[in-house]
């Protein structure tokens, strides 16, 4: 369906089952857009909610955090939850910051733990 928003979905490893069980408590809402995700995160989440329509991209570390960037600064995305782990140190730490200064750039809004994206969602419930 032309002109739905398109949101991007992350979670690293400590935070998937977080962001799976966000998308279960939220699937109505998250119905209505397209989905873009990193690999893993996609599967999950997809695992989760199989309705949902999601397009998955590369696993985060192998360059999906940096097409979600790139989908960015192109305007293709609307806005992106990121479930960020931040006790654990990540090989591609660079990327991840790469994609948050983007997010920033084109100010997209960007929610980074689950209480910012239950007030995103319950924002754009209405
Ligand atoms: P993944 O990537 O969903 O493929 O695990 C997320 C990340 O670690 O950035």
């Amino acid at each position: 369906m032309a002109g739905r928003k398109c949101l991007a979905l992350i979670a690293h490893d400590q935070k998937k089952d977080d962001l799976a069980a966000f998308a279960k408590a939220n699937e109505a809402v998250l119905s209505k857009w397209k989905i873009v995700a990193t690999g893993t995160t996609g599967g999950r989440v997809l695992d989760a909610c199989p309705g949902l329509d999601i397009t998955r991209l590369k696993s985060g570390p192998l360059g999906g955090d940096q097409q979600i960037g790139a989908m960015i600064a192109i305007g293709d995305v609307d806005f992106l939850i990121f479930f960020v782990d931040p006790l654990t140190a990540m090989p591609h730490d660079v990327d991840v910051k790469a994609l948050m200064r983007l997010a920033i750039v084109y100010n997209i809004p960007m929610a980074l733990n689950r209480a910012t994206a239950e007030e995103l969602i319950a924002f754009r419930r209405n």
